[in-house]
């Protein structure tokens, strides 16, 4: 007797992440910077007094406060999860049937069709336009032509860097019926969230995570907004203890911190200006080398002639132990320290100087 995994599940193979160590890190749009120590050594004051004997609170009461409080709106609209990549599994499998459309966009987060394909669900994906931006027009019709039930992407994107303003999100959001999935994971770095408006709409729902601006990757933790209703529906459908003792207690302590995370956005923020300024002047010493686009998350996005050419560059830069993220035609560089964008930038100048030297 054999057993035989069914179709949908057959052919898949684990997640599996750039593994090694490498001197610098800008692969993964994680922070670069270590939690400061005031967050640190509150966190460490209170583990001693978990309870942990007892199950998590299942609604992270504690933690949807400060994380509301942080954001200026009202807790009700919150809803904690382990990772926004559970509340994105969460959403595909509950918010839609079996055989409904999803409509999603490309490039965008890889792992939103994935999370389609587990629910068995109709995943319809839209290429953005030439130059990398989303029409709202075009996705408005193509949500009414396929019935899609939900809409789901990144806003800004991952992994263009590029942003849709709130204006065109509101359009889009007012002419579907379906319901609009705003990923809002890289929206610390702009200033263009709905995260105040939820409440006006009965189809969206907004994710963000504490793994990137936050600076706080490794405790997993996501939220979703949205109205009282949908907020209802996404907490009646989750498991009830999803978000563990530990990550509710450090994620709380985060969200109390708000001079200490707006100084590591504003720093973030000034690096990933800093990444692109570097970019666009070895640009400028080596015309028509590559294209870049103006970034609004933490990475800039870089189209190099061909996608021989990128993948040669991230292999370059790979052997001088620096990971940057390889995605068929492009590179995705994640910002990193002065030092590192430093490093960077000098492999990057060299390797255009020694092909340039080449021919
Ligand atoms: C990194 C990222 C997330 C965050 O996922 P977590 O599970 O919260 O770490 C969500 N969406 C996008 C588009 C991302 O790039």
């Amino acid at each position: 007797m054999s057993y035989v995994l069914n179709e949908k599940i057959r052919e898949l193979t684990p997640y599996t992440p750039l593994s090694g160590t490498f001197r610098i890190r800008m692969d993964a749009n994680e922070s670069y910077r270590s939690l400061p120590e005031s967050i640190l050594s509150e966190i460490q004051r209170a583990l001693p007094r978990l309870d942990f004997n007892r199950y998590p609170d299942p609604f992270c009461k504690a933690l949807c406060n400060a994380f509301a409080s942080y954001y200026g709106i009202d807790p009700k609209f919150v809803t904690a999860g382990n990772g926004s990549d559970e509340l994105l599994a969460l959403l595909a499998s509950a918010f839609l049937m079996k055989g409904d459309t999803l409509l999603t966009v490309a490039p965008d987060f890889s792992m939103y069709r994935f999370y389609a394909s587990i629910s068995e669900v109709n995943c319809v994906v839209l290429e953005k336009e030439q130059d990398l931006s989303i029409s709202v027009d075009v996705m408005i019709q193509k949500a009414r032509e396929t019935g899609a039930k939900m809409l789901l992407f990144s806003n800004p994107c991952n992994p263009t860097s590029l942003g849709a303003s709130r204006e065109e999100m509101r359009r889009l959001i007012r002419s579907v019926d379906g319901l609009v999935v705003l990923d809002e994971a890289y929206m610390d770095f702009w200033d263009q969230s709905l995260l105040s408006e939820v409440e006006q709409y009965d189809n969206l729902m907004i994710l963000r995570t504490s793994s990137k601006a936050i600076g706080c990757a490794a405790i997993r933790l996501g939220f979703a907004v949205a109205n009282e209703k949908l907020s209802n529906a996404l907490r009646a459908v989750k498991s009830p203890y999803n978000v563990n003792s530990f990550t509710q207690t450090a994620g709380t302590i985060l969200f109390e911190h708000r001079e200490e995370l707006e100084q590591a956005r504003q720093e973030i923020i000034c690096q990933r200006e800093s990444l692109y300024l570097e970019l666009k002047r070895v640009q400028e010493e080596f015309p028509g080398k590559y294209q870049i686009w103006k970034p609004r998350a933490n990475f800039v996005f870089v189209k190099p002639q061909s996608g021989r050419i990128a993948q040669q560059i991230y292999h370059y830069l790979l052997q001088n132990q620096v990971a940057i993220r390889h995605m068929g035609d492009y590179l995705r560089i994640t910002a990193g320290s002065p030092e590192e964008i430093r490093e960077f930038i000098e492999l990057w100048r060299k390797w255009f100087r020694t092909e340039e030297e080449k021919s």
